[in-house]
């Protein structure tokens, strides 16, 4: 009965109509009483206080007196006829200037009351002025309960304007709803948390979202709701978690034997790093329990993610299942076979090999290898998801650069064996701890966070124009070293001709400057066949050839040791991520490299603080926490499609005290309770199943 009030159509609402209620449907997504109650101010403007005309000193400020109007007259012809009028609360005097609706003005000026004026003073003429004032009346108070302190300012559009649905209006229209509803607001937290937290009820914050008494208690209202978005968010997320990882068994890799053994005394090729190692003791934990593993594996380009991926297959053969590896790019998953093939050379390990292009014949002889079981480890692209892939025993499944993989692609690879395999989701776009709490809270998360020993700090300039015969000078002292050059131009979509048109200007002039046969240059783009691409990527591979310029197609994964230099021309086109994700691509061997960026003159602040951020540091995880703080986490890459970043007051880059609250808050309660069924966590867990009702809701996903 009470939730049917707030479900009622928005048409219902005194006020509204059918006509506004199509506006609010169309222009707000406002379908009902509760949608409209959720629709939260972006601002307010203090009314609480009454300023003296004395005290007025900039322009531009909303400000508010109380006074009298001692005189006004019309003034001026046509269209410049306004209506002026002297306004005093005996410490000065401010004129109120009308163009419009002057009668109707007038013939209420002529009353000659007292009022509260509201609005922004300029000064014109050397005098205070005020055009179009609020006028209030201060005997005729609004009768709605609320505060009138703060008007809220919500957003709109010029169509809703149009039709007479501006914040004003937005504004009265939920004073009638705040007071029609206010009293079936049911709470959804614990009384518990409320009065151990001093957080407002709900049914307090929500009116006080709209119509704050006070600053302070505008304040607590945003506290409140921020609150409930972050901490149901981790309530959902971590009861995923509870489902998958406790409730769902997984296969049990008791062992760690010969083959991981022996590759691991006789074949590494280089002592692993301690993040290295304390990874793959997360990872046999988890693999170990007998309960299914869903892991993240974070760590920067060049951390060396591959070989722990492989130590972590191998520990599946002993066990006796299959592993498989998954790439986003024919070359990436050609990349990955090569180098795991010649780590294995000398190991009875077999390592297959599909992707798009694998031919029909060689397809078959494969997926017979694979049902007998022949086959330990399946290396590949999306191919490898499809249904005709299918196992003797798959027991771990490692994907690379995740982000390139939709959700529900990940879900196919949980069907290839009755019992779920592992998944080890690897990603080489730090995320700050907050996001990835929220985007991937199901996860449990490692982190190699140290390079191995050796690296040289990749050194990051930023280049203008006049600087670029000095690079490519730098250019021809490293090429005569026996290095490679990276040169990347911009590509934002792949069709968009203007990139393209970059790159070949770009391959001009640098033909020009570098010409055969002292120099070879490859050019790499998205337009090409995937075998021409392959075609000129191995022979830079190789060494056959000095410069590559290509768009952003060698973004990911590359691994060219013998590259030194990157440069990266309009860097300022780039976002910051993807900056580092390109210099990512050299200081792979033991050579000092360097990362050249090279942009126009005239840069925005934020292309500047993109570009700071670069040259002021090679770390990944503080280069992802300013990308978070410059572009919110909306624009974060991989992260665009996600409904889990929507929230209407909460941002995980300033508000990453709660989220860790709410998270550990969250996760002991379920500790206790994991159904939500004691009572007092009840209203807490009829929430709770509300949104998972409503949310596309994939259950069992990595
Ligand atoms: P990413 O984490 O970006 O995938 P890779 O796995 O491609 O990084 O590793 C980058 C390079 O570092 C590879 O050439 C790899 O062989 C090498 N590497 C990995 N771990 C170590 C280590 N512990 N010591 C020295 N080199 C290592
Ligand atoms: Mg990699």
């Amino acid at each position: 009965m009470q939730l049917n009030l707030l479900e009622t159509p928005i048409e219902y609402l005194k006020g509204v109509g059918p006509k506004k209620a199509e506006i609010f449907k169309k222009e707000f997504q406002i379908f009902t009483f509760q949608d409209l109650l959720f629709y939260y101010p972006y601002r307010h403007v203090d009314k609480s206080q009454i300023h003296t005309i004395s005290a007025i000193e900039a322009e531009g400020v909303f400000m508010q007196f109380k006074g009298k109007i001692i005189s006004y007259e019309t003034v001026g012809e046509r269209h410049t006829k306004r209506l002026v009028a002297q306004f005093t609360d005996e410490t000065g005097v401010l004129e109120l200037v009308w163009f419009n609706s002057l009668k109707w003005i007038e013939n209420m000026l002529a009353e000659r009351r007292e009022y509260i004026i509201f609005g922004k003073p300029t000064l014109f003429n050397h005098r205070w002025n005020m055009s179009h004032p609020e006028m209030l009346d201060p005997e005729k108070q609004m009768n709605s309960g609320l505060s009138m302190a703060f008007q809220p300012l919500y957003n709109t559009s010029d169509k809703a304007k149009k039709s007479g649905l501006d914040s004003r209006s937005i504004s009265k229209i939920m004073i009638t709803l705040l007071n029609q509803v206010q009293e079936i607001i049911t709470e959804r937290l614990s009384d518990d948390i409320i009065q151990k937290y001093k957080l407002l009820s709900l049914k307090e914050a929500l009116i006080n979202i709209h119509y704050p008494e006070s600053q302070e208690s505008l304040n607590k209202a945003l506290l409140r709701l921020k609150f409930d978005e972050l901490f149901f968010v981790q309530l959902r997320l971590l009861t995923q978690k509870l489902v998958h990882t406790q409730r769902s068994s997984g296969h049990l890799f008791s062992t760690v034997g010969e083959t991981f053994n022996t590759y691991y005394k006789t074949y590494l090729p280089f002592e692993l790093t301690n993040a290295q190692k304390r990874v793959i003791k997360e990872i046999r934990a988890d693999i170990g329990s007998g309960k299914q593993m869903n892991r993240l594996l974070q760590g920067d380009v060049g951390s060396g993610k591959t070989i722990t991926a492989l130590l972590v297959m191998l520990i599946a053969k002993d066990n006796g299942y299959q592993s498989c590896l998954m790439a986003p790019t024919e070359i990436l998953a050609t990349q990955h076979f090569e180098s795991i093939t010649k780590l294995l050379k000398d190991m009875p390990v077999k390592v297959g090999f599909l992707t798009g292009s694998t031919k029909s014949k060689e397809r078959k002889s494969l997926f017979e290898e694979l049902q007998t079981g022949e086959i330990d480890i399946l290396i590949g692209t999306h191919a490898l998801l499809e249904n005709n892939v299918i196992f003797n025993n798959l027991g771990l499944v490692i994907i690379d650069e995740q982000h390139r993989f939709g959700v529900e692609q990940r879900s196919k690879m949980w069907k290839k064996n009755n019992i779920p395999p592992h998944i080890l989701v690897m990603t080489a776009t730090p995320i700050p701890r907050t996001l990835a709490m929220t985007l991937y809270g199901d996860l449990d998360v490692s982190i190699i966070d140290e390079l191995p020993k050796g690296r040289k700090p990749i050194v990051t300039r930023h280049l203008y124009e006049k600087n670029r015969l000095g690079m490519f000078g730098f250019m021809q002292k490293e090429i005569a070293a026996g290095r490679q050059v990276f040169v990347v131009y911009p590509l934002i979509k792949e069709s968009e001709k203007m990139d393209l048109f970059d790159l070949m200007a770009g391959y001009d002039l640098m033909a020009d400057c570098f010409p055969i046969p002292l120099y070879q240059i490859g050019i790499v783009h998205g337009k090409m066949k995937a075998k021409e691409k392959d075609f000129v990527m191995n022979r830079f591979v190789k060494g056959e050839i000095n410069i590559l310029l290509s768009t952003t197609v060698i973004e990911v994964g590359i691994d060219v040791p013998n590259a030194s230099v990157m440069v990266i021309e309009n860097a300022e086109r780039f976002g910051l991520s993807q900056l580092h994700q390109l210099r990512g691509r050299v200081g792979r061997g033991a050579d000092q490299s360097y990362c050249l960026l090279m942009t126009k003159h005239e840069l925005s602040t934020e292309s500047k603080q993109r570009l700071k951020a670069m040259t002021d540091t090679n770390d990944g995880f503080e280069i992802a926490n300013i990308d978070l703080r410059l572009r919110g986490p909306g624009d974060l890459q991989g992260t665009r499609q996600s409904g889990e970043l929507d929230f209407k007051l909460a941002d995980l880059a300033k508000d990453e005290k709660l989220v860790l609250f709410t998270r550990n808050l969250a996760k002991e309660i379920l500790e206790e309770d994991p159904d939500l069924q004691i009572a007092r966590n009840q209203s807490m867990g009829k929430y709770l199943h509300e949104i998972m009702k409503k949310q596309h809701f994939f259950g069992n996903i990595s």
